[in-house]
């Protein structure tokens, strides 16, 4: 008969299967974007609950963003498995850490640092360093590099020479900051978000009974997106365990995108050596993007520098064709940014769910843009990590209304009707959307309070106001937001782990992807990429990429296209795919180092494209070109030309 997880392993491929069913004690899958690494641990989870391995209390699977966190929780609920916890590395730390606070330290639990830049500003004036604002944050991200690489102020000096780091200031200064700077917090009883996870480990590494009470509890760890691993989120990973090796990782070394805060995809390539017993899986089958998506992600990915070995995967896509990835060009983000929305209304008009399309920029600031183009067009759309929907100042006001209505509520009339219209009454709802990128938000979120009133008479149809209020506040407490049924706008790095439908990857210009500070850091510009990666692999059918010659028109220097889309546009037919293409049938000009098709300012000034250095003798390199073709007799070339020879293979 079958057993209780038998359909837990149905629909898995063989590999997945392997390590969906591996015995306890360390497993390590290693794979690219899309092949099923969630859908894997979430499933092994399961399994192991359903036969009785493991109860669900006992395991604790951890990852790095609280949405993916959430995800994790999603999928664990639709298993079956919702008593496992999931949890990020920090929230899991904070729970322990008040837990055994009064056993490790005594008193009541430190706070949450609250307006760390201020004390950063403190430490920065005792050291003498500098106090402007962006002096201060370039200051409070190294520190966090430093304390996330288990770096103390006394070694910093050494190890900033030794790593090579890009140190904002001289290494003695900024030593001197990070010392100050604990000091200060721990003078005033605080602790910022590195402290919970070494002040947790500390406190399993010191104190046997905690140590003992933990892991008498926990027996069964899981770590998902693992490549992105600090070297102090192992150690506390590390204490979890302590002499125990029950712990399955599962992760993409190609989507390391935390290493400027000190990730590092080391533990995971290393792990098989670290556990020679571990079950190791790779997979290589992607089953959430198209072949033509698939195509662009090896593409991108096989141009990487120093890539580490165990990354080497291709992907394989499983799906059945669809259409091919497009490539425009705009003259100005606004431009841009109503294509794109234009694009966005013609999918929803075609039936694509608001919900399954995500616009990806780089930096948060490059929302504002889309927002407006989006509400221009009335399409609904939820920012990520935007303010929380009960903390929304609208939400809390609709709140207190409909807390003073309750009690006039008349038996028998609809809970509903009530709602909507104490929120027209005195919250301001109308029933068409009002004009501008903050009203129109306000009235989303009115909306979306009917919504839940709906949600709630549909389970519970004699609810009442009284009833309702109630089941706002516990939502407010546990701070769940509802469902928002709109186009996703996220930053690249937020939507790790995520998959829609369609995705528009925008602003591809150089200076913002890759990002203007990693011009001339390899390190830095192979994890624009990575990032960039991270993009394309999030799309499940429809990919669009799109980059603007200008910020604004007419205005600021103008930009060309990222160098990361060098190889990706196809040669064969790009010009249909570029939006106020030029002329029907005139030759596109070519990049005269290594012959890419070239568009806009590049075109027309340039004739060489992003990624070929600017300082090439044409001259002598087409006689390079010659003389390797073999029709000219030249023999001395000189060196600096034979240098871009790379660039002609
Ligand atoms: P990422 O690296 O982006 O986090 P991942 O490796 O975690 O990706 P999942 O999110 O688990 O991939 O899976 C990607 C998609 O493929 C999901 O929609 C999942 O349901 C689907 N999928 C995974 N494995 C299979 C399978 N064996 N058969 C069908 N669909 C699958
Ligand atoms: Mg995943």
């Amino acid at each position: 008969t079958p057993g209780p997880g038998t359909g837990l392993v149905e629909g898995l491929d063989p590999e997945q299967h392997a390590a969906v069913t591996a015995p306890r004690g360390p497993v390590c899958v290693l794979a690219g974007a899309g092949t099923g690494k969630t859908r894997t641990i979430t499933r092994r989870i399961a399994h192991l609950v359903a036969d009785g391995h493991v109860a669900p209390g006992q395991v604790l699977a951890v990852t790095f963003t609280a949405r993916a966190a959430g995800e994790l929780r999603t999928r664990l609920r639709a298993l079956d498995a919702s008593g496992v916890q999931a949890r990020t590395f920090h929230a899991a730390a904070l729970r322990q850490l008040r837990y055994f606070w009064p056993r490790v330290v005594g008193g009541p639990h430190w706070q949450l640092v609250e307006g760390k830049l201020r004390i950063i500003g403190q430490a920065a004036a005792r050291a003498r360093a500098g106090t402007d604002s962006d002096a201060l944050r370039d200051l409070a991200s190294e520190i966090e590099w430093a304390k996330s690489s288990l770096v103390s102020p006394s070694d910093y000096p050494a190890e900033a020479a030794r790593r090579k780091r890009d140190t904002p200031g001289p290494a003695e200064q900024v030593a001197a900051v990070y010392a100050a700077y604990e000091e200060l917090k721990n003078a005033a009883e605080v602790l910022d978000f590195d402290d919970l996870l070494l002040h947790t480990a500390v406190a399993l590494e010191e104190h046997a009974g905690v140590a003992e009470e933990f892991r008498s509890r926990y027996r069964c760890f899981v770590v998902d997106e693992y490549q992105d691993v600090t070297p102090l989120q192992q150690r506390l990973l590390d204490a979890w365990l302590g002499e125990r090796d029950d712990l399955t990782v599962v992760g993409d070394a190609n989507q390391t995108i935390y290493t400027f805060a000190g990730a590092s995809p080391r533990y995971l390539l290393d792990f098989p050596r670290r556990f020679p017993e571990a079950t190791v899986v790779r997979l290589q089958r992607d089953y959430r993007s198209t072949p033509q998506i698939v195509s662009s992600a090896n593409q991108l990915i096989a141009g990487a520098r120093n890539r580490p070995a165990g990354s080497r995967l291709q992907l394989i896509g499983q799906l059945p064709p669809g259409p091919d990835p497009d490539f425009s060009e705009h003259d100005d983000e606004p431009a841009e940014a109503a294509a794109v929305a234009g694009r966005i209304k013609t999918l929803v008009a075609d039936g694509t769910p608001p919900s399954e399309i995500a616009i990806l920029f780089r930096i948060n600031a490059q929302s504002e843009a889309y927002e407006q183009a989006l509400t221009e067009l009335g399409l609904p759309y939820q920012v990520r990590g935007g303010e929380r929907f009960f903390a929304r100042q609208e939400v809390r006001r609709a709140m207190i209304a409909l807390r003073g209505a309750a009690p006039d509520q008349r038996p028998g009339t609809d809970m509903v009707t009530v709602t909507r219209a104490v929120l027209t009454a005195r919250a301001g709802l109308t029933d068409e959307p009002p004009q501008g990128a903050t009203a129109r938000a306000q009235w989303e979120s009115l909306l979306a309070l009917v919504g839940l009133a709906e949600e709630l008479a549909a389970v519970e149809p004699e609810a009442d106001l009284a009833r309702f209020v109630a089941e706002l506040d516990t939502r407010a407490d546990a701070a769940h937001p509802p469902v928002v049924q709109g186009v996703t706008l996220a930053s690249l790095h937020a939507a790790k782990g995520l998959e829609w439908d369609a995705v528009f990857l925008v602003g591809l210009a150089d200076g913002t992807l890759p990002i203007q500070h990693a011009e001339g850091d390899e390190t830095a510009t192979e994890e624009e990429r990575r990032l960039f990666y991270v993009g394309i692999t999030r799309a499940r059918r429809v990919l669009s990429m799109s980059w603007a010659l200008a910020r604004a028109s007419g205005r600021g220097r103008p930009r060309r296209r990222s160098r990361f889309l060098h190889g990706l546009i196809p040669d064969s037919h790009p010009a249909s795919r570029i939006a106020g293409e030029r002329r029907p049938g005139a030759a596109r000009p070519k990049c005269r180092v290594c012959g890419t098709p070239l568009f806009g300012t590049e075109a027309t000034k340039l004739l060489r494209c992003a990624d070929c250095p600017s300082d090439v003798d044409l001259e002598l390199l087409d006689r390079l070109k010659q003389w390797r073709a073999g029709a000219a007799k030249e023999q001395s070339v000189p060196a600096y030309v034979v240098l871009t020879d790379a660039t002609l293979t």
